[in-house]
């Protein structure tokens, strides 16, 4: 792939990031960012993935698999968003068929767990007032509902459900349910192999951020299914992270999940709350709305091999592409884009040892905050900010340009 490089008086990157590029208005801000806020300032190592439509449909997605083992051979990836074919794209870019979804692609071959954090600025309240440090989300993202077979019974007769071993065993057989008339049956599966890996990446990641684990599981119903969530965390815990977080002053915390939801709406924030794959759907999206807009949330695919992946959480903001593409302006959100690149840079000075990055890292985030902390803002913050005389509204560009200006005054 093609390299692209930069120098002279920046700040010299070490090691290679992979750049993963997507798709509409995210990858026209994509491209602001880079010009506006890296370049100028860094003499960056990037090797370029276009993981647009368009190349992914040339490549026959060779493209996303590429893309994910030049993360796992580089170790630090940055992804924009990408669009995740259905029927109306097949029409629109006229594609070969219906790829599948490049998260999900990437996620298979890194065998992740997704961490999402909001964004905090001091006049973008959350919608629950007591949230004052972040609620950080980890989300297993294998198995359970997602990888279910479901049938439409009929009408009357027996469901069952049947294991069986591969070493010539006897089968395992259970009744689910005698059927009297018509009904519906799923059938879901993890691996303690998965679960194990959860857990682990969930150990990591609050220890590195130094917040309590939360984990919530329905085991007084699902005795044998959630139990063993449960189970393999604890063994996990107590065999490699009870001295560790002892010594970092932090807990590890288990409740069952309808107990953790209500002592999350009364608390301040500021744990890891570790869920099971459905869970972590439905409770980032309320976390989302609830600390303001979809642009203000980070998000890391973490794998336990040690490779990382940062993203935009939100997708490529559709509505807003068109209009620009009719040439009008528009006030789209680059805050979760930019934090997609001051994770990866600072994982990159991590590695590499390289602080003045990790710094510059540091600043660019600060440079973003100050710009909506002294009311420059785009529209879908403008509607939740707390109101104020001096808040305006202003155009994707004007707000990058006035990021790089407070920036420019802290380097
Ligand atoms: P979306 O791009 O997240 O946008 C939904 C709405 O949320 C927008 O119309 C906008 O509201 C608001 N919004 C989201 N991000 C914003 C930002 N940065 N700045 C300002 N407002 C923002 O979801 P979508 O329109 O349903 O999906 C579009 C495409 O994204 C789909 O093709 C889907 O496959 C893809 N997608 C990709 C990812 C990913 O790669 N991570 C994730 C989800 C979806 P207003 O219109 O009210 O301004
Ligand atoms: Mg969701």
């Amino acid at each position: 792939m093609k390299k692209t490089k930069e120098t002279t008086g920046k700040i010299k990157m070490k090691n290679t990031i992979v750049e993963i590029d997507g798709d509409e208005m995210t990858r026209v801000m994509w491209a602001i960012v880079k010009e506006k806020l890296l370049f100028p300032f860094l003499d960056m190592n990037l090797e370029y993935y276009d993981l647009g439509l368009k190349k992914r449909d040339e490549t026959d997605d060779n493209i996303t698999m590429e893309a994910a083992h030049a993360i796992k051979k580089y170790g630090v990836g940055v992804k924009c968003a990408t669009i995740t074919p259905n029927k109306d794209r097949i029409k629109e870019y006229n594609l070969k068929k219906e790829w599948p979804s490049p998260n999900g692609t990437i996620r298979a071959v890194l065998d992740g767990t997704v961490f999402r954090s909001p964004i905090l600025a001091k006049n973008i309240p959350p919608g629950v007032r007591n949230w004052t440090k972040p609620i950080h989300i980890g989300r297993h993202a294998y198995g359970d509902v997602y990888k279910n077979q479901e049938i439409r019974v009929p009408g009357a007769g027996k469901a069952e459900l049947m294991f069986t071993p591969a070493d010539g065993g006897q089968p395992i057989t259970q009744t689910i349910h005698e059927f009297k008339g018509s009904g519906i049956i799923q059938g879901i599966h993890n691996t303690d192999k998965s679960i194990s890996s959860f857990a682990k990446a969930c150990f990591t990641y609050a220890l590195d951020q130094k917040v309590p684990l939360w984990f919530a599981v329905k085991d007084t119903i699902s005795k044998i299914y959630d139990a063993r969530f449960r189970q393999i965390f604890q063994e996990e815990y107590e065999k490699n992270w009870m001295e560790k977080y002892k010594e970092a002053g932090i807990e590890y915390f288990f409740t069952l999940i309808d107990d953790a939801v209500a002592r999350i709406m009364k608390s301040e924030g500021g744990m890891l709350w570790a869920c099971k794959n459905y869970d972590g759907d439905v409770m980032s999206d309320m976390l989302g709305s609830a600390y303001g807009s979809l642009a203000m949330m980070t998000s890391v695919l973490v794998s336990p091999d040690g490779y990382f992946e940062y993203e935009a959480a939100h997708g490529t903001v559709q509505k807003h592409y068109y209009k620009y593409l009719k040439g009008e302006k528009t006030s789209s959100n680059p805050m979760a884009l930019i934090f997609a690149w001051t994770g990866a840079l600072k994982k990159r000075g991590e590695l590499d040892n390289t602080p003045e990055l990790i710094d510059f890292a540091h600043k660019l985030e600060g440079a973003s905050l100050e710009t909506i902390q002294n009311g420059i803002m785009t529209g879908d913050l403008l509607r939740v900010a707390i109101p104020d005389p001096k808040n305006k509204q202003v155009y994707t560009e004007e707000f990058i340009d006035a990021i790089a200006d407070y920036l420019k005054k802290k380097l």
